[in-house]
């Protein structure tokens, strides 16, 4: 099956890309419930959190990594920001490709809904 995420980072569907590494790919959400709402992808197809291997540890946190670079370079660090990542039906999850959300740009209530 077709993978929505690696059409994306193969430039087979456009994206508003903000920061990339040799890892990771981060890019505009199109549907942003922030002023500014990023979502960082690993640059290796993996499905979900419960579809990581062990050995995806670094590659996950090579993810984290290039989450926090995007907060930086879009100026989300002295007001604080939120990573999200949903994982499975009931957290909402519909992309199946693992992918970190960057919120910022207000503030975020807690708990998330
Ligand atoms: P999740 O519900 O955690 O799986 O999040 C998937 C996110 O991907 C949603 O916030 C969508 O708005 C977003 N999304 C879906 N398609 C695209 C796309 N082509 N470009 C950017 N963001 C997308
Ligand atoms: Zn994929």
């Amino acid at each position: 099956m077709g993978c929505l995420f690696c059409d994306l980072l193969e430039k087979k569907i456009p994206a508003d890309v903000v920061y990339e590494d040799e890892h990771a790919l981060a890019f505009r959400d199109i549907r942003p419930v922030a002023p500014t709402h990023v979502l960082v992808i690993p640059r290796k197809h993996i499905a979900a959190i419960h579809e990581l291997a062990d050995d995806d540890a670094l590659a996950m946190g090579r993810v984290i990594v290039a989450a926090r670079n995007v907060a930086r370079k879009l100026g989300l660090e002295q007001g604080g920001y939120r990573l999200v990542v949903n994982d499975g039906d009931a957290a909402g999850q519909t992309v199946h490709h693992i992918h970190v959300h960057v919120l910022g740009g207000r503030n975020l209530s807690w708990p998330p809904g």
